[in-house]
Parts: C-alpha cells; sequence; structure tokens
C-alpha cells in the first residue's frame, strides 16, 4: 500500500511573498458530481492566494499524457469508477512537495474516500499542519444531474453520459459521503448550500472561510 507521504514538502511560510501561519489554509473541498465545485475553487483560489490540489485535474493530465499510469486511470475515469488510492495518494503526495504549497492548499476532489482522508491527516499531522476547514457543497441530486446532462452535451466530456453520471452519484454517497461525518466529527466541517447562482454560493463559502478565519 502507498503511504502518502509528504516529508519534503513545505508547508510552512518559505519566502517573504508567503502567507504567514495565520493566513495559511489548508482547506478540502467536498461535494457531489456537478455541485459547481470547480467554479467554486477558482474564486476561493484567488480570494486565500492559495494553490489548488485538483486529483481529477491531475489524473486527466495523466490520462492525456498516455503514459501507463494515465491509461490505467482512464480505465477507471471513463466508467465513473474511483482510481485505486495507492495511485492517487501517490500522486498527491508528488504534487504536494512543489514549494507554490507552501501558502497553504485547496484540495479538490480530494480526498474521496476514508482511506485517503486519513492518509492526508496524518501526513498533515506529522508536520504540524492539520487541515482548517473542510467545505461540503450540498445540492439535490436531482438538480445535479440534469446540470452535468447540460455540461455534457456542452463540453463533450466523455465521462458525463447518464449512465456513468448515474455511477459517480452512487459513487460519491457510498464512497465519499462518509467524509462529511468524519470531518463533522473532526469540527472543522462547513455545509455550503450549493444552489444558487455562482455569486451567491460564492458569498456563503466566503462566509464560512472567513467564520474559520476568525477563530483562534
Ligand atoms: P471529477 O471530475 O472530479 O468528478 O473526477 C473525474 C474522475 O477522476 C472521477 O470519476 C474518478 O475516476 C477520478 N478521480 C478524481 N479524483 C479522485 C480521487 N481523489 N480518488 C479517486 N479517483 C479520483
Amino acid at each position: 500500500m502507498t503511504q502518502l507521504t509528504t516529508d519534503n514538502c513545505q508547508l510552512t511560510a518559505a519566502h517573504p511573498a508567503a502567507a504567514t501561519s495565520e493566513d495559511r489554509m489548508l482547506i478540502v473541498f467536498i461535494g457531489p458530481p456537478g455541485a459547481g465545485k470547480g467554479t467554486q475553487s477558482k474564486r476561493l483560489l484567488d480570494y486565500l492566494g492559495i494553490s489548488p490540489l485538483s486529483t481529477s485535474e491531475m489524473l486527466r493530465q495523466a490520462r492525456a499524457a498516455g503514459g501507463s499510469l494515465g491509461n490505467l486511470a482512464s480505465q477507471y475515469m471513463d466508467n465513473g469508477r474511483l482510481v485505486p488510492d495507492p495511485l492517487v495518494l501517490a500522486l498527491v503526495a508528488e504534487k504536494l512537495q512543489e514549494p507554490q504549497f507552501a501558502t497553504g492548499c485547496l484540495f479538490d476532489g480530494f480526498p474521496r474516500t476514508l482511506q485517503q482522508a486519513r492518509s492526508l491527516d496524518e501526513s498533515l499531522a506529522r508536520r504540524g499542519t492539520p487541515l482548517d476547514l473542510a467545505l461540503e457543497m450540498r445540492a439535490d441530486e436531482d438538480v445535479l444531474v440534469a446540470r452535468m446532462l447540460r455540461r455534457a452535451s456542452a463540453e463533450k466530456r466523455v465521462d458525463d453520459n447518464p449512465q456513468t453520471i448515474a455511477h459517480r452519484m452512487e459513487v460519491y454517497r457510498q464512497q465519499t459521503a462518509p467524509l462529511i461525518d468524519y470531518y463533522r466529527f473532526q469540527g472543522i466541517l462547513s455545509v455550503i448550500d450549493a444552489i444558487g447562482t455562482p455569486d451567491e454560493v460564492f458569498e456563503r463559502i466566503k462566509a464560512a472561510v472567513d467564520k474559520r478565519r476568525a477563530r483562534p
């Protein structure tokens, strides 16, 4: 089993432009497919000046590069199944070593399983930089499915057809939704109503982030 190790990763402020440890935020962004995480994470990144770590993006790049890792990932992604934890954890561990994560991180689409969440927590605990906040985008499943079908025809995404969407929803319910209780238990969960205009939803996210920052 590959362990997520971030031993060489600098998660502390490393240069004058970096945020102070008070400003630095480590956030996980959770939500079912189609909840608008992509749109909102861009805004949040601008707002906080932190870097994104999107496993979906990394996996899509690996798939496009076409190596053995990408081909393996593709077999899962094209069917709406989760890519196996060891592969995802190895990618994340490598990525986290990049210097832009000195000022914090927005984990997007990661973790998606309890195993991924525990591995991330263990790594961050070893470094003394635990997660600050887990944002859960919450919305009615029917609304999200309709949104995704519209996006599928506009963007021609291979992984967005009715069967795959239904399967991705199921995977979310079974494998990722348990993270909500996991983070609630840690006291870092904030639930965001994901229905509304992008501006309205972002105002809710900003309020949650500001509330967390105000806490000692
Ligand atoms: P998304 O666009 O975020 O729904 O991700 C597209 C696909 O990438 C998913 O259906 C999974 O196959 C894969 N994927 C992205 N992030 C992860 C992760 N943290 N763990 C496992 N698979 C992932």
